[in-house]
């Protein structure tokens, strides 16, 4: 860290909030030369950044766009985890098929995007490439080879210490912002950085800063329940991070596919509580060997403080359908929130005032996206479609 920065300055670029969006954008900008201060709250970061599934997911984008930033993205983790010295590791992903109507939307899937990397594979080969998929009944699989992994809170801690160690910049925490007044961030204890460019990625916190724009934009919060296994013996490696078919009713990316009504139709009717809940599964692996499983979804300003065993119950229910793991004993329990679009659109990207600018809002493809959003950012070419 620049200890001449940690009282106070002046730098390039001051950004609020040390999740994975700000990280972004301070690393990006470290890169390019600038001087970058980087301002948490908490002793280290605390939200969404560190809860989730290390899934860099491009397959869960729309193409066009999306998946244009969330390709971009990808290749910039992959350069941010040689240089800061992380796990971001190419794993590709399964999306599996038990049921006929699952396979009819991944073939189309793929059908609708030729020469997009995507393939649909024979039960055997899906065997093959993950060792721990159930072989009864599975009808195959959509192979994509462009998704990432990477230990969620392995990757922001080595972010936080590349960043804080680039000349002319500082990863400062415990150091909640309180105000920008004009080009300076005033911090808790009266301390205060001017930024020729001030940037706030406070994630689903809409209320300690900026809260009048926070008011006016249409964003919701998110609150997701996720558990993870005891490390796995043996070495033994999850290889692909692995979906099955509730999640082609959750990303966008399968809405077109003129299979899916029947298919929602199916669950809807085998599954009611899973869809209520938000259910579906993911897995991915942690750095020591743990497996990472979630999700659900629930949507409001407020949650409950505490863990709904029942919506746990399901997840692992849905999970056991087509995965056996060597210990599935269950022995970490959280949840997490993001902010997200309530009217669909592609984060909140606001300058909010000549030199101040607002990034949060991608949802459940924030680890994913963020890279790719914050160079567009950086260069001033980031649109919404
Ligand atoms: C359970 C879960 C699983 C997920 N899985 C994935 C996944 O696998 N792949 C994917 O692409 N996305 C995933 N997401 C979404 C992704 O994690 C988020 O979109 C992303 O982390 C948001 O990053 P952020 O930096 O905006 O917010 P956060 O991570 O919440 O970071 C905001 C930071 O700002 C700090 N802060 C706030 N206000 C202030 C202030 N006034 N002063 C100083 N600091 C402040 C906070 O302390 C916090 O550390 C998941 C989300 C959750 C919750």
């Amino acid at each position: 860290m620049s200890t001449s920065l940690r009282s106070g300055g002046e730098v390039d670029l001051v950004v609020v909030g040390g999740g994975v969006l700000g990280l972004a954008h301070a690393c990006l900008a470290a890169r390019r030369g600038q001087r970058v201060v980087l301002l948490e709250r908490a002793e280290f970061a605390r939200g969404a950044s560190v809860r989730n599934f290390g899934m860099v997911w491009p397959v869960g984008q729309p193409r066009g766009l999306r998946r244009d930033v969330a390709l971009r993205s990808r290749e910039l983790w992959r350069q941010m985890a040689e240089a800061a010295a992380f796990r971001c590791e190419p794993t590709g992903s399964l999306h599996v098929a038990y049921h006929a109507d699952e396979l009819a939307v991944l073939e189309q899937f793929v059908a609708a995007e030729p020469g997009a990397g995507f393939e649909v594979l024979a039960p055997a080969e899906a065997l093959e490439r993950s060792a721990g998929l159930r072989a009864e009944g599975l009808r195959g699989a959509l192979w994509s080879p462009h998704e990432c992994n990477a230990d969620a809170p392995a990757a922001i801690a080595a972010l936080h210490r590349w960043l804080d160690a680039q000349p002319g910049c500082a990863a400062i925490v415990r150091t909640p912002v309180v105000a920008i007044d004009g080009d300076r961030a005033v911090t808790a204890d009266g301390r205060r950085w001017r930024g020729e460019r001030i940037l706030v990625c406070s994630g689903d916190d809409f209320a300690s800063l900026l809260p009048e724009q926070f008011a006016a934009a249409p964003l919701r919060r998110c609150r997701l329940q996720m558990l993870a296994t005891v490390p796995q013996p043996g070495g033994w490696r999850l290889g692909p991070m692995l979906a099955a078919g509730l999640t082609l009713l959750h990303y966008t990316g399968f809405a077109a596919c003129p299979g899916l009504p029947a298919l929602r139709a199916r669950f809807e009717a085998e599954l009611p509580l899973h869809l209520r809940d938000g259910i579906h599964v993911l897995v991915s692996q942690r750095d020591d060997g743990r497996l990472v499983i979630g999700d659900s979804h629930e949507y409001g300003p407020e949650f409950a403080h505490d863990v709904d065993a029942a919506v746990e119950t399901r997840i692992l229910d849905y999970l056991g359908t087509f995965l056996q793991m060597p210990d599935a004993t269950i022995d970490r329990r959280w949840t997490g929130t993001y902010a997200q679009r309530a009217d669909g659109g592609f984060g909140w990207v606001r300058e909010v005032r000549p030199g101040v600018g607002i990034v949060t809002g991608f949802g459940g493809a924030g680890m994913t996206l963020s890279f790719g959003v914050a160079e567009r950012v950086l260069d001033g070419t980031f649109e919404e479609e």
